[in-house]
Protein backbone atom coordinates (compact mmCIF):
# COMPACT_ATOMS: atom_id res chain seq x y z
CA UNK A 1 0.00 0.00 0.00
CA UNK A 2 1.47 3.25 -1.14
CA UNK A 3 1.22 6.02 2.18
CA UNK A 4 -0.08 9.38 0.75
CA UNK A 5 -0.51 11.31 3.87
CA UNK A 6 -3.83 11.54 3.89
CA UNK A 7 -6.40 12.88 6.41
CA UNK A 8 -9.16 9.75 6.18
CA UNK A 9 -12.83 11.49 6.55
CA UNK A 10 -15.54 8.82 6.01
CA UNK A 11 -15.02 6.97 3.18
CA UNK A 12 -12.36 9.63 1.82
CA UNK A 13 -9.12 10.33 2.00
CA UNK A 14 -7.55 13.88 1.46
CA UNK A 15 -4.39 16.60 1.69
CA UNK A 16 -5.11 18.34 4.70
CA UNK A 17 -4.53 22.32 4.47
CA UNK A 18 -2.62 22.79 7.60
CA UNK A 19 1.01 22.70 8.73
CA UNK A 20 3.44 19.71 7.36
CA UNK A 21 5.37 17.45 8.75
CA UNK A 22 6.95 14.45 8.32
CA UNK A 23 8.12 10.91 9.58
CA UNK A 24 10.83 10.58 11.46
CA UNK A 25 13.43 7.40 11.38
CA UNK A 26 13.98 6.94 15.10
CA UNK A 27 17.21 5.75 14.73
CA UNK A 28 18.89 8.35 12.85
CA UNK A 29 16.97 11.51 13.11
CA UNK A 30 16.44 11.92 9.49
CA UNK A 31 12.99 12.93 8.09
CA UNK A 32 11.73 10.35 5.88
CA UNK A 33 11.14 11.97 2.86
CA UNK A 34 7.67 10.67 1.27
CA UNK A 35 5.32 11.25 2.08
CA UNK A 36 4.42 14.73 3.47
CA UNK A 37 1.91 14.46 6.60
CA UNK A 38 -0.33 17.47 6.49
CA UNK A 39 -2.12 18.70 9.21
CA UNK A 40 -5.65 19.06 9.38
CA UNK A 41 -8.02 22.39 10.06
CA UNK A 42 -11.07 23.29 11.92
CA UNK A 43 -13.23 22.27 9.04
CA UNK A 44 -11.69 18.67 8.95
CA UNK A 45 -12.47 18.24 12.31
CA UNK A 46 -16.23 19.41 11.94
CA UNK A 47 -16.63 17.37 9.43
CA UNK A 48 -15.15 14.02 10.67
CA UNK A 49 -17.20 15.06 13.79
CA UNK A 50 -20.19 15.21 11.92
CA UNK A 51 -20.15 11.89 9.81
CA UNK A 52 -19.25 10.30 13.17
CA UNK A 53 -22.54 11.75 14.61
CA UNK A 54 -24.36 10.55 11.53
CA UNK A 55 -23.45 7.34 12.04
CA UNK A 56 -23.99 6.80 15.58
CA UNK A 57 -27.75 5.41 15.26
CA UNK A 58 -27.06 3.60 12.74
CA UNK A 59 -24.21 2.01 13.83
CA UNK A 60 -25.24 1.44 17.47
CA UNK A 61 -28.37 -0.47 16.76
CA UNK A 62 -26.35 -2.90 13.86
CA UNK A 63 -27.11 -6.38 14.52
CA UNK A 64 -24.36 -7.78 17.26
CA UNK A 65 -22.98 -10.05 14.75
CA UNK A 66 -22.73 -7.55 12.03
CA UNK A 67 -20.61 -5.05 14.53
CA UNK A 68 -18.89 -8.12 15.57
CA UNK A 69 -17.38 -9.06 12.10
CA UNK A 70 -16.66 -5.86 11.43
CA UNK A 71 -13.96 -5.47 14.20
CA UNK A 72 -13.03 -9.76 13.04
CA UNK A 73 -12.19 -7.90 9.51
CA UNK A 74 -10.22 -5.05 10.81
CA UNK A 75 -8.00 -7.46 12.79
CA UNK A 76 -7.90 -9.15 9.80
CA UNK A 77 -6.83 -6.61 7.54
CA UNK A 78 -4.10 -5.37 9.92
CA UNK A 79 -2.46 -8.72 9.77
CA UNK A 80 -2.47 -8.70 5.82
CA UNK A 81 -0.62 -5.41 5.68
CA UNK A 82 2.02 -7.90 6.87
CA UNK A 83 6.09 -6.72 6.93
CA UNK A 84 5.11 -3.33 5.42
CA UNK A 85 3.37 -2.58 8.66
CA UNK A 86 6.22 -3.87 11.06
CA UNK A 87 9.40 -2.05 8.86
CA UNK A 88 7.56 1.03 8.70
CA UNK A 89 6.25 1.06 12.45
CA UNK A 90 10.08 -0.13 13.18
CA UNK A 91 12.05 2.95 11.83
CA UNK A 92 8.97 5.38 13.00
CA UNK A 93 9.60 4.15 16.91
CA UNK A 94 13.07 2.59 16.86
CA UNK A 95 11.19 -0.73 18.25
CA UNK A 96 12.54 -4.11 17.94
CA UNK A 97 10.60 -6.33 15.14
CA UNK A 98 9.78 -9.06 17.54
CA UNK A 99 8.21 -6.36 19.85
CA UNK A 100 6.17 -5.04 16.86
CA UNK A 101 4.96 -8.63 15.85
CA UNK A 102 4.04 -9.07 19.21
CA UNK A 103 1.94 -5.93 19.64
CA UNK A 104 0.79 -6.12 16.32
CA UNK A 105 -0.83 -10.02 17.72
CA UNK A 106 -1.82 -8.24 20.67
CA UNK A 107 -3.99 -5.74 18.81
CA UNK A 108 -5.78 -8.07 16.39
CA UNK A 109 -6.06 -10.66 19.58
CA UNK A 110 -7.90 -8.08 21.14
CA UNK A 111 -9.95 -6.92 18.63
CA UNK A 112 -10.88 -10.23 18.10
CA UNK A 113 -11.68 -10.21 22.08
CA UNK A 114 -14.05 -7.18 21.89
CA UNK A 115 -15.87 -9.14 18.71
CA UNK A 116 -16.21 -12.31 20.69
CA UNK A 117 -18.02 -9.91 23.71
CA UNK A 118 -20.11 -8.32 21.46
CA UNK A 119 -21.67 -11.52 20.07
CA UNK A 120 -22.03 -12.54 23.71
CA UNK A 121 -24.34 -9.40 24.83
CA UNK A 122 -22.85 -9.19 27.80
CA UNK A 123 -21.60 -5.62 27.55
CA UNK A 124 -25.25 -4.45 27.42
CA UNK A 125 -25.65 -5.93 31.18
CA UNK A 126 -29.23 -6.28 30.63
CA UNK A 127 -31.80 -6.43 33.64
CA UNK A 128 -35.22 -6.58 34.24
CA UNK A 129 -37.13 -5.76 36.74
CA UNK A 130 -41.34 -6.93 35.84
CA UNK A 131 -43.76 -4.99 36.91
CA UNK A 132 -45.79 -4.95 40.41
CA UNK A 133 -48.89 -4.37 40.61
CA UNK A 134 -50.23 -5.38 43.65
CA UNK A 135 -46.97 -3.52 45.68
CA UNK A 136 -48.55 -0.58 47.23
CA UNK A 137 -46.96 1.90 45.47
CA UNK A 138 -47.63 -0.52 42.33
CA UNK A 139 -44.35 -1.00 40.45
CA UNK A 140 -44.10 -0.53 36.63
CA UNK A 141 -42.25 -2.36 34.25
CA UNK A 142 -38.33 -1.76 33.97
CA UNK A 143 -35.61 -2.30 32.01
CA UNK A 144 -31.81 -1.52 31.68
CA UNK A 145 -29.60 -1.83 29.32
CA UNK A 146 -26.06 -0.02 28.24
CA UNK A 147 -25.35 1.41 24.95
CA UNK A 148 -22.71 3.89 23.28
CA UNK A 149 -21.75 7.34 24.67
CA UNK A 150 -21.55 8.31 21.29
CA UNK A 151 -18.79 9.49 18.70
CA UNK A 152 -15.23 9.39 20.77
CA UNK A 153 -11.69 11.21 20.05
CA UNK A 154 -9.33 9.08 19.89
CA UNK A 155 -5.86 9.73 20.90
CA UNK A 156 -2.87 7.34 19.83
CA UNK A 157 -0.16 6.39 21.87
CA UNK A 158 3.65 6.93 20.96
CA UNK A 159 4.95 4.04 22.97
CA UNK A 160 2.23 1.47 21.56
CA UNK A 161 1.92 2.49 18.07
CA UNK A 162 -0.19 -0.28 17.33
CA UNK A 163 -1.96 -1.56 20.19
CA UNK A 164 -2.51 1.52 22.12
CA UNK A 165 -2.93 3.89 18.36
CA UNK A 166 -5.39 3.53 15.64
CA UNK A 167 -6.99 0.79 16.21
CA UNK A 168 -5.65 0.08 19.85
CA UNK A 169 -7.31 -0.86 22.58
CA UNK A 170 -9.58 2.50 22.98
CA UNK A 171 -10.75 2.10 19.40
CA UNK A 172 -11.56 -1.40 19.68
CA UNK A 173 -13.16 -0.75 23.19
CA UNK A 174 -15.42 2.29 21.67
CA UNK A 175 -16.32 0.24 18.26
CA UNK A 176 -17.32 -2.69 20.14
CA UNK A 177 -19.70 0.00 22.27
CA UNK A 178 -21.18 1.04 18.93
CA UNK A 179 -19.58 4.69 19.06
CA UNK A 180 -17.98 5.79 15.95
CA UNK A 181 -14.21 7.21 16.52
CA UNK A 182 -12.87 10.03 15.20
CA UNK A 183 -8.71 9.46 15.80
CA UNK A 184 -5.85 11.88 15.98
CA UNK A 185 -2.98 10.00 14.94
CA UNK A 186 0.36 10.45 16.91
CA UNK A 187 2.84 12.32 14.83
CA UNK A 188 5.58 10.31 15.80
CA UNK A 189 4.12 7.60 13.89
CA UNK A 190 2.15 8.62 10.41
CA UNK A 191 2.63 6.10 8.53
CA UNK A 192 1.97 3.54 10.78
CA UNK A 193 -1.24 5.16 11.91
CA UNK A 194 -2.07 5.51 8.15
CA UNK A 195 -1.71 2.16 6.93
CA UNK A 196 -3.80 1.20 10.03
CA UNK A 197 -6.48 3.56 9.15
CA UNK A 198 -6.85 2.56 5.61
CA UNK A 199 -7.62 -1.00 6.83
CA UNK A 200 -10.19 0.36 9.00
CA UNK A 201 -11.81 2.24 6.29
CA UNK A 202 -11.37 -0.53 3.99
CA UNK A 203 -13.26 -2.65 6.62
CA UNK A 204 -15.75 0.19 7.45
CA UNK A 205 -16.86 0.34 2.84
CA UNK A 206 -16.62 -3.88 3.15
CA UNK A 207 -19.36 -3.78 6.28
CA UNK A 208 -21.36 -1.25 4.36
CA UNK A 209 -21.28 1.07 7.21
CA UNK A 210 -22.38 4.60 7.52
CA UNK A 211 -18.82 6.12 6.12
CA UNK A 212 -18.52 8.34 9.45
CA UNK A 213 -17.91 5.40 12.14
CA UNK A 214 -14.37 6.22 11.35
CA UNK A 215 -12.11 8.77 10.45
CA UNK A 216 -8.15 9.82 11.31
CA UNK A 217 -6.81 13.26 11.33
CA UNK A 218 -3.40 14.44 11.16
CA UNK A 219 -1.55 17.49 13.10
CA UNK A 220 1.37 18.71 13.81
CA UNK A 221 0.79 20.50 16.46
CA UNK A 222 -2.37 20.60 19.40
CA UNK A 223 -5.27 22.65 17.54
CA UNK A 224 -6.99 19.45 16.31
CA UNK A 225 -6.21 17.42 19.15
CA UNK A 226 -8.12 20.50 21.25
CA UNK A 227 -10.80 21.08 18.50
CA UNK A 228 -11.76 17.52 18.61
CA UNK A 229 -12.24 17.24 22.40
CA UNK A 230 -14.04 20.56 22.43
CA UNK A 231 -16.41 19.36 19.53
CA UNK A 232 -19.96 19.01 20.37
CA UNK A 233 -20.90 15.84 19.08
CA UNK A 234 -17.80 14.20 20.49
CA UNK A 235 -19.59 12.86 23.88
CA UNK A 236 -16.22 10.99 25.63
CA UNK A 237 -12.20 11.05 25.07
CA UNK A 238 -9.35 7.68 25.34
CA UNK A 239 -6.00 9.05 25.55
CA UNK A 240 -2.26 8.04 26.68
CA UNK A 241 0.65 9.87 26.80
CA UNK A 242 1.94 12.88 29.77
CA UNK A 243 0.28 14.10 32.42
CA UNK A 244 0.32 17.48 31.02
CA UNK A 245 -1.73 16.21 27.50
CA UNK A 246 -4.22 14.32 29.73
CA UNK A 247 -4.60 17.65 31.90
CA UNK A 248 -5.22 19.72 29.04
CA UNK A 249 -7.81 17.64 27.33
CA UNK A 250 -9.65 17.62 30.96
CA UNK A 251 -9.72 21.43 30.98
CA UNK A 252 -11.00 21.55 27.70
CA UNK A 253 -13.87 19.03 28.42
CA UNK A 254 -14.72 20.61 31.40
CA UNK A 255 -14.93 24.18 29.67
CA UNK A 256 -17.28 22.79 27.52
CA UNK A 257 -20.93 23.21 27.02
CA UNK A 258 -21.46 20.15 27.72
CA UNK A 259 -18.38 18.41 29.42
CA UNK A 260 -17.81 14.90 28.43
CA UNK A 261 -15.61 12.22 30.05
CA UNK A 262 -12.06 12.15 29.42
CA UNK A 263 -10.41 8.50 29.91
CA UNK A 264 -6.79 9.81 30.12
CA UNK A 265 -3.77 7.13 31.36
CA UNK A 266 -0.77 9.34 31.95
CA UNK A 267 1.92 8.91 35.00
CA UNK A 268 2.82 6.36 37.08
CA UNK A 269 5.83 4.92 38.39
CA UNK A 270 4.71 1.75 39.46
CA UNK A 271 6.31 1.28 43.13
CA UNK A 272 7.98 -2.11 43.92
CA UNK A 273 7.96 -3.57 47.62
CA UNK A 274 11.13 -5.76 48.18
CA UNK A 275 9.69 -7.55 50.90
CA UNK A 276 12.48 -8.56 53.84
CA UNK A 277 12.09 -12.18 54.03
CA UNK A 278 12.02 -12.15 50.19
CA UNK A 279 15.11 -9.94 49.64
CA UNK A 280 16.69 -11.96 52.12
CA UNK A 281 16.93 -15.07 50.51
CA UNK A 282 16.86 -13.49 46.68
CA UNK A 283 17.72 -10.36 46.24
CA UNK A 284 20.69 -10.98 43.70
CA UNK A 285 17.65 -12.63 41.47
CA UNK A 286 15.48 -9.94 42.01
CA UNK A 287 17.65 -7.18 41.02
CA UNK A 288 18.35 -8.59 37.75
CA UNK A 289 14.95 -9.58 37.01
CA UNK A 290 14.11 -5.85 38.21
CA UNK A 291 16.99 -4.05 35.93
CA UNK A 292 15.76 -6.58 32.96
CA UNK A 293 12.14 -4.76 33.70
CA UNK A 294 13.13 -1.56 33.68
CA UNK A 295 15.18 -1.25 31.03
CA UNK A 296 12.39 -3.72 28.40
CA UNK A 297 11.69 -1.77 26.00
CA UNK A 298 14.06 1.11 26.82
CA UNK A 299 12.22 2.05 29.87
CA UNK A 300 8.80 3.10 27.37
CA UNK A 301 6.26 1.57 29.26
CA UNK A 302 3.86 3.04 31.39
CA UNK A 303 3.86 0.09 34.08
CA UNK A 304 8.01 0.82 34.16
CA UNK A 305 8.98 -0.26 37.53
CA UNK A 306 10.05 3.30 38.57
CA UNK A 307 10.25 2.75 42.36
CA UNK A 308 11.27 0.14 44.45
CA UNK A 309 10.72 0.06 48.15
CA UNK A 310 12.76 -1.99 50.74
CA UNK A 311 13.61 -1.65 54.61
CA UNK A 312 17.10 -0.95 55.14
CA UNK A 313 19.30 -4.20 55.56
CA UNK A 314 21.83 -5.78 54.27
CA UNK A 315 19.22 -7.80 51.89
CA UNK A 316 18.50 -4.58 50.53
CA UNK A 317 22.41 -3.85 50.19
CA UNK A 318 22.86 -7.07 48.11
CA UNK A 319 19.91 -5.62 46.08
CA UNK A 320 21.75 -2.09 45.40
CA UNK A 321 24.45 -3.44 44.81
CA UNK A 322 23.60 -6.67 42.02
CA UNK A 323 21.30 -3.62 40.45
CA UNK A 324 24.17 -1.24 39.75
CA UNK A 325 26.36 -4.02 38.46
CA UNK A 326 23.33 -5.18 36.47
CA UNK A 327 22.82 -1.84 34.81
CA UNK A 328 26.71 -0.81 34.12
CA UNK A 329 26.26 -2.84 31.13
CA UNK A 330 23.25 -1.94 29.72
CA UNK A 331 23.27 -0.82 26.27
CA UNK A 332 21.97 2.92 25.09
CA UNK A 333 18.09 2.12 23.84
CA UNK A 334 16.47 3.97 20.93
CA UNK A 335 13.78 6.58 22.59
CA UNK A 336 10.85 6.75 20.62
CA UNK A 337 11.04 10.60 19.81
CA UNK A 338 13.05 13.25 20.71
CA UNK A 339 10.91 14.81 23.07
CA UNK A 340 10.39 12.26 24.78
CA UNK A 341 14.68 11.57 25.16
CA UNK A 342 14.56 15.42 26.05
CA UNK A 343 12.20 15.21 28.87
CA UNK A 344 13.86 12.06 29.94
CA UNK A 345 17.30 13.38 29.56
CA UNK A 346 16.05 16.68 31.80
CA UNK A 347 14.66 14.23 34.15
CA UNK A 348 17.76 12.52 35.01
CA UNK A 349 19.75 15.77 35.06
CA UNK A 350 16.75 16.89 37.67
CA UNK A 351 17.37 13.62 39.34
CA UNK A 352 21.39 13.76 39.26
CA UNK A 353 21.91 17.28 40.58
CA UNK A 354 19.79 16.65 43.95
CA UNK A 355 22.05 16.60 47.07
CA UNK A 356 19.48 14.21 48.74
CA UNK A 357 19.50 11.60 45.76
CA UNK A 358 22.61 9.25 44.98
CA UNK A 359 23.34 8.30 41.14
CA UNK A 360 23.88 4.42 41.91
CA UNK A 361 25.00 3.41 38.42
CA UNK A 362 24.53 4.40 34.64
CA UNK A 363 24.23 1.98 32.01
CA UNK A 364 26.65 2.88 28.56
CA UNK A 365 26.55 6.02 27.45
CA UNK A 366 24.97 6.94 24.27
CA UNK A 367 26.94 8.32 21.37
CA UNK A 368 26.88 12.47 21.07
CA UNK A 369 23.78 13.21 19.14
CA UNK A 370 21.83 10.06 18.76
CA UNK A 371 18.35 9.50 20.15
CA UNK A 372 19.04 6.99 22.84
CA UNK A 373 18.92 7.03 26.08
CA UNK A 374 21.15 6.14 29.14
CA UNK A 375 20.15 4.00 31.78
CA UNK A 376 20.26 5.24 35.29
CA UNK A 377 19.32 4.10 38.99
CA UNK A 378 19.12 6.53 41.53
CA UNK A 379 19.11 6.02 45.07
CA UNK A 380 16.97 7.90 47.72
CA UNK A 381 16.15 7.35 51.34
CA UNK A 382 12.40 7.15 52.37
CA UNK A 383 13.09 10.95 54.16
CA UNK A 384 14.59 12.67 51.24
CA UNK A 385 10.88 11.44 49.79
CA UNK A 386 8.54 11.87 52.19
CA UNK A 387 10.21 15.65 51.94
CA UNK A 388 10.14 16.04 48.22
CA UNK A 389 7.03 14.51 46.79
CA UNK A 390 9.36 15.08 43.29
CA UNK A 391 11.33 12.77 43.90
CA UNK A 392 8.74 10.15 42.67
CA UNK A 393 7.56 11.83 39.73
CA UNK A 394 7.37 9.90 36.69
CA UNK A 395 10.85 10.16 34.57
CA UNK A 396 9.77 7.94 31.37
CA UNK A 397 12.37 5.73 30.25
CA UNK A 398 14.72 3.72 31.57
CA UNK A 399 15.72 4.67 35.07
CA UNK A 400 14.11 4.01 38.80
CA UNK A 401 14.64 5.33 42.04
CA UNK A 402 15.89 2.78 44.90
CA UNK A 403 14.12 3.95 48.21
CA UNK A 404 15.49 3.05 51.84
CA UNK A 405 13.03 3.23 54.61
CA UNK A 406 14.22 3.17 58.02
CA UNK A 407 11.55 0.34 59.07
CA UNK A 408 7.94 -1.07 58.48
CA UNK A 409 6.51 1.87 59.73
CA UNK A 410 8.32 4.40 57.47
CA UNK A 411 7.47 1.93 54.34
CA UNK A 412 3.88 2.85 55.21
CA UNK A 413 3.99 6.25 55.69
CA UNK A 414 5.94 6.16 52.33
CA UNK A 415 3.01 3.93 50.73
CA UNK A 416 0.65 6.19 51.62
CA UNK A 417 1.81 9.57 50.66
CA UNK A 418 2.30 8.01 47.08
CA UNK A 419 -0.03 8.74 44.82
CA UNK A 420 -2.16 6.65 42.40
CA UNK A 421 -0.82 4.28 39.87
CA UNK A 422 -1.37 1.43 37.85
CA UNK A 423 0.15 -1.20 39.73
CA UNK A 424 1.93 -1.83 42.88
CA UNK A 425 4.34 -5.28 43.05
CA UNK A 426 4.95 -7.23 45.87
CA UNK A 427 7.86 -9.37 46.04
CA UNK A 428 7.71 -11.55 49.22
CA UNK A 429 8.41 -14.80 50.65
CA UNK A 430 6.22 -17.20 52.93
CA UNK A 431 7.23 -15.16 55.73
CA UNK A 432 6.33 -12.02 54.33
CA UNK A 433 2.94 -12.20 54.01
CA UNK A 434 1.40 -11.08 57.33
CA UNK A 435 3.41 -7.71 56.29
CA UNK A 436 1.62 -7.79 52.81
CA UNK A 437 -1.73 -8.63 54.39
CA UNK A 438 -1.62 -5.19 56.44
CA UNK A 439 -0.74 -3.21 53.90
CA UNK A 440 -2.92 -4.54 51.09
CA UNK A 441 -6.18 -1.95 52.27
CA UNK A 442 -3.14 0.39 51.68
CA UNK A 443 -2.54 -0.79 48.04
CA UNK A 444 -5.92 -1.43 47.02
CA UNK A 445 -6.42 2.24 47.60
CA UNK A 446 -3.60 3.16 45.68
CA UNK A 447 -3.15 1.13 42.49
CA UNK A 448 -5.61 -0.32 39.40
CA UNK A 449 -3.21 -3.57 39.47
CA UNK A 450 -2.13 -5.62 42.51
CA UNK A 451 1.02 -8.11 41.64
CA UNK A 452 3.29 -10.51 43.35
CA UNK A 453 6.15 -11.94 42.30
CA UNK A 454 6.11 -10.74 39.25
CA UNK A 455 7.51 -7.38 37.06
CA UNK A 456 4.25 -5.39 36.20
CA UNK A 457 5.59 -4.64 32.61
CA UNK A 458 3.63 -7.12 30.82
CA UNK A 459 -0.03 -6.38 30.48
CA UNK A 460 -2.70 -9.32 29.85
CA UNK A 461 -5.27 -8.27 27.48
CA UNK A 462 -8.25 -10.34 29.30
CA UNK A 463 -11.84 -10.22 30.79
CA UNK A 464 -9.85 -9.86 34.39
CA UNK A 465 -7.21 -7.28 33.45
CA UNK A 466 -7.49 -3.59 35.23
CA UNK A 467 -5.02 -1.21 33.69
CA UNK A 468 -5.83 2.12 35.32
CA UNK A 469 -6.02 3.68 39.04
CA UNK A 470 -6.43 6.55 41.10
CA UNK A 471 -5.00 9.89 39.64
CA UNK A 472 -2.79 10.44 38.15
CA UNK A 473 -2.39 7.22 36.94
CA UNK A 474 -5.27 8.10 35.01
CA UNK A 475 -8.35 10.77 34.61
CA UNK A 476 -10.33 8.10 36.31
CA UNK A 477 -9.37 4.99 38.73
CA UNK A 478 -13.09 3.66 38.07
CA UNK A 479 -12.49 2.40 34.85
CA UNK A 480 -9.63 0.12 32.62
CA UNK A 481 -8.01 0.85 29.26
CA UNK A 482 -7.00 -2.58 28.56
CA UNK A 483 -8.83 -5.70 28.58
CA UNK A 484 -12.95 -6.17 27.74
CA UNK A 485 -14.10 -3.86 31.14
CA UNK A 486 -12.49 -0.80 28.89
CA UNK A 487 -15.81 -1.31 26.86
CA UNK A 488 -17.84 0.29 30.32
CA UNK A 489 -15.78 3.68 29.28
CA UNK A 490 -18.25 4.23 25.92
CA UNK A 491 -21.09 2.91 27.78
CA UNK A 492 -24.41 4.27 29.61
CA UNK A 493 -26.89 2.82 31.26
CA UNK A 494 -30.64 3.64 29.57
CA UNK A 495 -34.19 2.37 31.14
CA UNK A 496 -37.21 1.41 29.87
CA UNK A 497 -39.86 2.27 31.73
CA UNK A 498 -43.18 0.58 31.25
CA UNK A 499 -42.48 0.54 27.38
CA UNK A 500 -44.38 -1.33 25.04
CA UNK A 501 -43.23 -4.34 24.45
CA UNK A 502 -42.70 -3.75 20.53
CA UNK A 503 -40.68 -0.59 21.63
CA UNK A 504 -37.92 -2.53 23.70
CA UNK A 505 -34.56 -3.22 22.58
CA UNK A 506 -34.30 -6.89 21.71
CA UNK A 507 -32.15 -8.26 24.36
CA UNK A 508 -34.79 -6.71 26.85
CA UNK A 509 -37.72 -8.21 25.20
CA UNK A 510 -39.57 -11.44 27.24
CA UNK A 511 -38.88 -13.89 25.17
CA UNK A 512 -34.81 -12.82 24.94
CA UNK A 513 -34.60 -13.58 21.38
CA UNK A 514 -30.83 -12.72 21.54
CA UNK A 515 -30.14 -15.35 24.28
CA UNK A 516 -28.14 -12.52 26.43
CA UNK A 517 -27.67 -12.74 29.97
CA UNK A 518 -29.71 -11.29 31.97
CA UNK A 519 -30.44 -10.21 35.76
CA UNK A 520 -34.32 -10.61 36.12
CA UNK A 521 -36.06 -9.61 39.70
CA UNK A 522 -32.86 -9.42 41.15
CA UNK A 523 -31.28 -13.11 40.03
CA UNK A 524 -29.60 -14.18 36.88
CA UNK A 525 -31.33 -15.70 34.38
CA UNK A 526 -30.53 -19.56 34.04
CA UNK A 527 -30.71 -20.48 30.57
CA UNK A 528 -30.97 -17.34 28.42
CA UNK A 529 -32.59 -17.69 25.04
P1 LIG B 1 1.98 13.61 24.90
O1 LIG B 1 2.89 14.76 24.76
O2 LIG B 1 1.08 13.62 26.07
O3 LIG B 1 1.13 13.50 23.57
C1 LIG B 1 0.15 12.49 23.34
C2 LIG B 1 -0.82 12.96 22.28
O4 LIG B 1 -1.62 14.02 22.81
C3 LIG B 1 -0.14 13.53 21.05
O5 LIG B 1 -0.94 13.27 19.94
C4 LIG B 1 -0.09 15.00 21.37
O6 LIG B 1 0.04 15.78 20.23
C5 LIG B 1 -1.42 15.22 22.06
N1 LIG B 1 -1.38 16.35 22.99
C6 LIG B 1 -0.48 16.54 23.98
N2 LIG B 1 -0.77 17.67 24.65
C7 LIG B 1 -1.87 18.19 24.07
C8 LIG B 1 -2.64 19.37 24.30
N3 LIG B 1 -2.32 20.23 25.25
N4 LIG B 1 -3.69 19.61 23.49
C9 LIG B 1 -4.00 18.74 22.51
N5 LIG B 1 -3.31 17.63 22.22
C10 LIG B 1 -2.26 17.35 23.00
O7 LIG B 1 2.76 12.23 24.93
P2 LIG B 1 3.97 11.71 24.02
O8 LIG B 1 4.33 12.70 22.95
O9 LIG B 1 3.59 10.38 23.55
O10 LIG B 1 5.13 11.55 25.05
C11 LIG B 1 5.52 12.62 25.89
C12 LIG B 1 5.53 12.18 27.34
O11 LIG B 1 4.30 11.51 27.67
C13 LIG B 1 6.58 11.15 27.68
O12 LIG B 1 7.82 11.72 27.94
C14 LIG B 1 5.98 10.48 28.89
O13 LIG B 1 6.24 11.20 30.04
C15 LIG B 1 4.51 10.50 28.63
N6 LIG B 1 3.98 9.23 28.12
C16 LIG B 1 3.31 8.44 28.99
C17 LIG B 1 2.77 7.26 28.55
C18 LIG B 1 2.00 6.38 29.47
O14 LIG B 1 1.84 5.23 29.13
N7 LIG B 1 1.49 6.86 30.56
C19 LIG B 1 2.89 6.87 27.23
C20 LIG B 1 3.57 7.69 26.35
C21 LIG B 1 4.10 8.88 26.82
P3 LIG B 1 1.52 16.26 19.79
O15 LIG B 1 2.32 15.03 19.61
O16 LIG B 1 1.29 17.03 18.55
O17 LIG B 1 2.06 17.06 20.93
Amino acid sequence: MNLTGELLIGANARRGQGAEFHAVDAATEQALQAPTYYSAKSGDVDQACALAESAFDAYRTLPAERRARFLDDIAARIEALGDALIERAMSESGLPKARLEGERARTANQLRMFATLVRSGDALDARIEPALPERQPPRTDLRFQRIGVGPVAVFGASNFPLAFSVAGGDTAAALAAGCPVVVKAHPAHPGTSELVGRAIQDAVRHAELPEGVFSMLFDAGHEVGAALVAHPSIKAVGFTGSRAGGRALMAISNARAEPIPVYAEMSSVNPNLLMPAALTSRAETLARDFVASVTLGCGQFCTNPGLMLGIAGEGFERFAATAAQSIDGVQAGVMLTGGILRAYDAGIERFAANPAVTTLARGKAPEAGSRRAQAVLFRVSAKSLLADHTLADEVFGPCSVLVECADADELRTVLNRIEGQLTITLHLDDADQPAAQALLPILERKAGRILANGFPTGVEVCDAMVHGGPFPATSDGRSTSVGTAAIERYMRPVCYQNLPAALLPKALRDANPLGVHRRFAGRHERTPG
